[in-house]
């Protein structure tokens, strides 16, 4: 594709978004399979447009205005990085006396914390999604609390239970979705080094034996914020999204999403900046919302990224230029230039 076209894709999505504004969303249906190789019907979206979190979050008793539509730049705000500053840079086994560790079921592999050469001194954890051997013959508990899932996804509403890990998807052309997934995180990794921020690589080759709990509590543990790299299960092309976190109150008011749902649309919207701001196609207005195992157990700013489908080009220079976008998101959400 043509730097042309990509910036006339980029004005399209653009007066796309200004046109749903205005008209208040024309509900619009949704094909999607995020994490996952099914693909699934959902119904219209009942808001359009970009979900931040209110000013207003004194309002604990209506959860309804703690959500309000947005324009499409991320919010600055005061994100204190609060990681453990005395790791050196190597892998980090499991410890049961982290928290949430308990609930999961696949732990015996490391990730690995890079440490930048000029340091900023936070720490971005990086996961590549999938890539577990045995993580679809495990289960884990959707919800700290047992309560069921609040959306579909690649486990339907009302489960208590999910796969520890699922095999993702396939791309068009016979490649798991875990090795673009790995190809994309080790760009990424390189270009956050750079740009000073250390770097925890959740799976650093083919295979790591950490379900999807594992990854969230060692990113809880060690990091400042938390992306899971995604491609998704349909054939459509269809652009760049984030998992937005769902607004049904009584997931809201789930601890620890209650304490850090707003941080993981912060930080959800400022990759879209960055992703516009690269001249990437977004998908509708760049989020959905699912109830994500990952979003469940994040006490850190965490997002699943979903950076293509099945039919989307994986080049190096594609793949670089996502890169770049979730770079320049994660400098917006953390406030550095
Ligand atoms: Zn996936």
């Amino acid at each position: 594709m043509g730097n042309r076209k990509r910036i006339f894709q980029s004005l399209q999505t653009a007066m796309l978004l200004l046109l749903i504004s205005l008209t208040g969303g024309s509900g619009l249906m949704t094909i999607y399979g995020a994490d996952t190789e099914e693909e699934l019907l959902i119904p219209e979206k009942k808001e359009e447009g970009i979900l931040v979190p209110s000013s207003d979050q004194q309002d604990q008793d209506n959860t309804h205005n703690i959500w309000k539509e947005s324009g499409l730049a991320g919010e600055c705000h005061d994100a204190v990085p609060q990681a453990e500053q005395n790791r050196t840079e190597g892998w980090i086994a499991w410890d049961e006396s982290w928290e949430y560790a308990s609930y999961s079921a696949i732990h015996t592999g490391m990730a690995y914390l890079y440490r930048a050469p000029a340091s900023r001194g936070i720490v971005v954890a990086v996961n590549a999604g999938h890539g577990t051997a045995g993580g679809t013959e495990a289960q884990t508990l959707c919800h700290p609390d047992q309560s069921p899932k609040v959306t579909g996804g690649s486990t339907g509403e009302g489960a208590i239970y999910a796969m520890a890990v699922s095999n993702g998807t396939t791309l068009l052309d016979g490649t798991p979705e875990s090795q673009v997934t790995l190809s994309l995180a080790r760009l990424l990794k390189d270009r956050l080094l750079q740009e000073g921020f250390d770097v925890l690589m959740i799976r650093n080759s083919d295979d790591v034996q950490l379900d999807n709990i594992a990854r969230t509590v060692l990113a809880n543990q060690v990091a400042d914020c938390h992306l899971s790299l995604h491609y998704d299960s349909t054939e459509t092309d269809k652009g760049f999204f984030f998992i937005s976190v769902p607004n049904v109150e009584s997931y809201l008011g789930m601890e620890p999403v209650a304490s850090h749902y707003q941080q993981h649309m912060a930080l959800g919207n400022a990759l879209l900046s960055g992703a516009i701001s690269q001249g990437i196609m977004l998908y509708g207005d760049g989020t959905l919302p699912i109830d994500l195992t990952q979003t469940s157990y994040s006490t850190i700013p965490s997002v699943d990224v979903e950076v293509g489908d099945r039919a989307s080009d994986y080049s190096p220079q594609t793949q670089g230029r996502i890169a770049d976008a979730i770079v320049t998101g994660v400098k917006q959400y953390f406030g550095v230039g």
